[in-house]
């Protein structure tokens, strides 16, 4: 049995909202998972092979971005990019969730070869994980003609994503509800694009028509990347209990809207984050710790709990056995600390001042992946390995 131990730790954030911060300071990972978390006397009770002792700094859940529009492999057409996966890990994702793969060159839009897609790209990233990042993708976008045996024969090749309504030729409420519903009675989990026009031939989506639809979530509520007005968002705040995506990607200011007034009631389990990239916008490795310091520093929010928005909040909602720091748990763990220079003294203290954090370790699995992360500024106070 393959045993590590995380030891000298000097905050561990959970990735669960209601709990963000746990006592102790060593973490034990056994056969890939979580196995306990402690202090140092519990390597009496565990022969750790291999030791990271973290010097004092943070160790996070692996983040999660809940918004990606991957094609197959590690390789975008949208912005003609090779690696940007491979990139993302550098900035702490270790698991991604498809919003539809609708950048693939010549895309199909029959029933017969949408469901075909959707069925390809979940094999491949089942069968190939870029970088051993956990890419969960084949979100079927929702085409004309779609029938209820065809959610049913998708959930038995083990689709379970819809892609982001909006993207396909299903337009009007009426169709979309139609067919989620079949989607849900299929255990599958629906997007749904919001606000204004991302990309020609995609459609504004309104908050009555969202509300019409109801999907499992609201993809981009703060823009993909124009948001909705503030009194409609107000109104899906309001009158649904809907969780609502903020992506790098879209508009910063509704961002921080979203969030100050989630917080105000509360409900900041409603929150998860993503890219929303390859997009028009470009692709953006950090763009899942950016919008973490973006709203950490801009809305009051602990940022313990703005670290749950990108793990915990997202597993939950998906159904995911990753991203918390919990016994059971998927061991997908991200060490963090101040980069050199920041006003902040910690990783999260370097979120709240709006910087990003240096990672020196990214784990999926209970396996090291990365330790100094090509794309972050270097942390202050590196993992040793021994
Ligand atoms: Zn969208």
């Amino acid at each position: 049995m393959a045993c590590k131990a995380f030891i000298n730790i000097g905050k561990i954030v959970s990735g669960a909202i209601d709990n963000p911060v746990l006592d102790g300071d060593t973490i034990i990972v056994e056969d890939g998972l979580i196995a306990a978390i402690g202090t140092a006397d519990l390597l009496d009770k565990y022969q750790a092979d291999q030791i990271f002792d973290v010097k004092g700094t943070t160790v996070t859940p692996g983040l999660i971005d809940s918004h990606v529009h991957p094609v197959l492999g590690d390789f975008t057409p949208r912005q003609k990019t090779l690696d940007f996966l491979d990139s993302a890990l550098h900035g702490g994702v270790t698991t991604m969730i498809s919003a539809g793969e609708p950048h693939t060159p010549g895309r199909p839009k029959d029933p017969d070869g949408v469901k075909a897609l959707a069925v390809l790209a979940h094999k491949s990233f089942y069968n190939l994980r870029p970088s051993g990042i956990k890419v969960h993708a084949g979100a079927v976008i929702l085409e004309k003609g779609l029938t209820e045996k065809d959610f049913e024969e998708l959930s038995r090749q083990g689709v379970w994503l819809v892609g982001e309504i909006g993207l396909g030729s299903v337009k009007t409420a009426d169709e979309a509800a139609t067919m989620v519903g079949w989607a849900k009675k299929n255990k599958m989990k629906v997007a749904i694009h919001s606000g204004g026009t991302s990309i020609p031939g995609s459609s504004a989506i309104t908050a009555d028509m969202v509300m019409a639809i109801n999907p499992t979530v609201v993809s981009h509520t703060n823009g993909g990347p124009t948001a909705l007005p503030e009194d409609e968002i107000d109104r899906l705040i309001e009158q649904t209990e809907l969780p609502l995506e903020i992506v790098q990607c879209g508009n910063i200011k509704a961002a921080v809207f979203i969030a100050t007034r989630l917080k105000e009631k509360n409900q900041l389990h409603r929150i998860i984050m993503g890219n929303d990239s390859p997009s028009g916008s470009g692709i953006i490795p950090l763009g899942i710790l950016r919008t973490m310091a973006q709203v950490a520093s801009l809305t009051g929010i602990e940022p313990e709990k703005v670290v749950a928005m990108a793990s915990g909040n997202t597993a939950g909602i998906y159904g995911l056995n990753c991203s918390l720091v919990e016994p059971g748990r998927e061991a997908d763990l991200v060490v963090m600390d101040a980069p050199i220079g920041s006003a902040g003294q910690d990783a999260m203290a370097a979120l709240q001042k709006g910087d990003l954090p240096g990672i020196s370790l990214v784990m999926i699995d209970g396996e090291a992946k990365v330790f100094k992360s090509r794309n972050t500024p270097p942390a202050t106070r590196q993992v040793e390995v021994s």
